[in-house]
């Protein structure tokens, strides 16, 4: 099952895929996500930045604090974050908690799990729970076929198999 994006939501995911090889070039992780204001601005991005050592400097978790402290409640439910791998639990519940609105992800937990199987890396201390489990209450669209197999390069490539 794959969500189709129109040719805005795709140009948005593109910059999360964009951001994401930029954190990798820079010896982070690849993600990469942008929070879109109901209207179709971008308010704010931001990618992985784990390599100083914080595992939680995913980019899913600085947008729900920057739009805690930067977005009206209001406008945070109607705003839509995009990202190229689907928010971990921890980001999940800090989306729900400041009151986010829709998630759109290239690649959901779920396929990140089987690459990094595949790749031999060893389980994340954290389960890879969707989305929807951890915020009940989220809208949420993905996986994106036409964007996965670039997401997938990246891990490839932080594992050294490509
Ligand atoms: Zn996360």
């Amino acid at each position: 099952m794959s969500y189709e994006p129109t040719d805005i939501e795709l140009k948005h995911l593109t910059r999360c895929v964009e951001l994401a090889t930029e954190a990798l070039e820079d010896g982070d992780e690849p993600f990469g996500s942008v929070l879109v204001a109901a209207d179709g601005r971008v308010l704010f991005e931001d990618r992985n930045r784990v390599a100083g050592g914080d595992q939680t400097r995913h980019p899913e978790f600085e947008i729900a604090r920057w739009a805690a402290t930067n977005v009206a409640p209001d406008e945070r439910a109607a705003a839509t974050v995009y990202t190229s791998g689907e928010h971990c639990p921890m980001c999940s519940a800090a989306h729900a908690w400041v009151g986010l609105g829709r998630i759109v992800y290239v690649a959901s937990s779920e396929q990140l799990g089987s690459w990094l199987a595949e790749l031999g890396v060893p389980a994340s201390p954290v389960a890879a729970l969707p989305v929807n489990a951890v915020a009940p209450g989220v809208p949420v669209d993905g996986p994106v076929a036409a964007l996965a197999d670039r997401v997938h390069a990246l891990h490839r490539r932080l594992h050294g198999a490509a």
